[in-house]
């Protein structure tokens, strides 16, 4: 089969709608357009049957009750909801929350927020690998805590995190536990009753649904968990998230998930063993490549290499025809380097000269025959032409 260019290694930043996604949502553009809350009539009861189908099928595909899912416009907006919403309920008796240094901007940023508003965050460092130690979670627990927030898997090194033990440490102490599972979703299997999740944020287009929306797994539990909301208006969604219904949107979320749960097993082998060989042809045809994130506990679909001597950006515009990226598409405007990469300690030259790969459902061998070839012709010849990189092989020490 003839390829088709440009080829899409990119899908931890955002995935194609899957054409049956897109089947599933076109009624509701046009004949099912009512709006979810009109009670009165049955464009309403159409829309409405539409977000509670899809309700089910996110709550199945995670092990939940449906009315333990709040639907927002993405993981960005049930991060904020979690820490903003939490922090606020409790701050009459607690101030602290625990995080990691590996988070999503997302993560990050509301957490930096809060600081500015007088609470006191804790940022917990990861090993090379990108893993948390529970016990260092464990440890900063005070009974100021009101809630602790470890990513599931990390959207640059797809290193997974230790969730059930950091789970269990959380319930034993009475503390909150926030999971950012936007990566993690529909590509490893996730259980929020096994793993003691409190609160879990989820996105759609991470998984081949549509962009602009995702949903907030809060736990129904006693005490009941306290959320102020961050939207206030017709108190749709018990509440906690105000504004009409992305109805399209959400049908698709729900669908994404209900195709996740019947095909993730499958894609996750199928796109490992794709991972696999790019990683392995890559390694084998060209010196001085690394590895960065957990060589096990990693999504299927990650890969995320640092070919020493050369800047990643000259990779790229190298080989325009395939879609790749040095990390965090959420900042890759600005020049800052990936905190993720300085988090588990590359130098600086590392960090320049990594690439995330990212194998979506619809990349084929095929592709990942090519961009081997591709990446390890361009590198050679980025060597090549380099001055520097014998002189810096013979004198770096990383
Ligand atoms: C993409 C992503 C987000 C943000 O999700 P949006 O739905 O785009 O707001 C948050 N965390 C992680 C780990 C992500 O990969």
């Amino acid at each position: 089969m003839a390829l088709r260019f440009p080829i899409y290694l990119d899908n931890h930043a955002t995935t194609p709608l899957d054409p049956r996604v897109l089947e599933a949502m076109l009624p509701y553009f046009t004949e099912k357009f009512g709006n979810a809350s009109s009670r009165q009539h049955q464009f309403g009861w159409e829309a409405e049957a539409g977000v509670e189908l899809a309700r089910k099928q996110i709550a199945e595909l995670i092990n939940a009750n449906p009315k333990e899912i709040i639907f927002t416009s993405g993981a960005t907006e049930s991060i904020n909801l979690a820490l903003k919403g939490t922090a606020l309920a409790y701050s009459d008796k607690k101030n602290h929350i625990i995080t990691t240094q590996i988070e999503h901007k997302a993560t990050l940023d509301t957490c930096k927020r809060l600081e500015k508003m007088g609470f006191k965050i804790d940022y917990v460092p990861v090993d090379r690998y990108g893993l948390v130690d529970p016990d260092e979670i464990k440890k900063r627990i005070t009974p100021e805590t009101i809630l602790v927030s470890v990513m599931f898997a990390n959207n640059e090194i797809g290193t997974i995190e230790p969730i059930e033990e950091i789970g269990k440490i959380c319930a034993e102490r009475g503390v909150l536990f926030h999971t950012d599972a936007a990566q993690a979703l529909g590509k490893i299997p996730i259980d929020v009753q096994k793993l003691n999740i409190d609160l879990m944020s989820i996105s759609a287009h991470k998984i081949y649904g549509p962009k602009g929306v995702g949903a907030l797994f809060i736990k129904k539990k006693t005490p009941k968990i306290k959320i102020i909301p961050i939207i206030d208006g017709g108190g749709h969604e018990g509440g906690l998230r105000s504004g009409t219904l992305n109805v399209p949107g959400i049908v698709g979320f729900g669908e994404a998930c209900k195709i996740a749960k019947a095909e993730m097993e499958e894609e996750a082998k199928r796109t490992k063993y794709l991972r696999d060989k790019l990683q392995n042809e890559i390694m084998k045809k060209l010196e001085d490549v690394y590895l960065n994130g957990h060589p096990v506990n990693r999504l299927p679909n990650n890969l995320n290499l640092s070919f020493f001597g050369v800047e990643s950006e000259a990779i790229f515009m190298g080989m325009k025809e395939v879609a790749l990226s040095s990390g965090s598409a959420c900042s890759s405007t600005s020049v800052e380097k990936s905190h993720v990469l300085k988090a588990i300690g590359l130098n600086d030259d590392l960090i320049s000269s990594a690439i995330r790969f990212g194998i979506g459902r619809f990349n084929t061998e095929e592709e990942i025959d090519y961009v081997i070839d591709r990446i390890v012709e361009v590198v050679k010849h980025l060597r090549d032409i380099s001055p520097k990189y014998k002189l810096r092989k013979e004198t770096t020490k990383f």
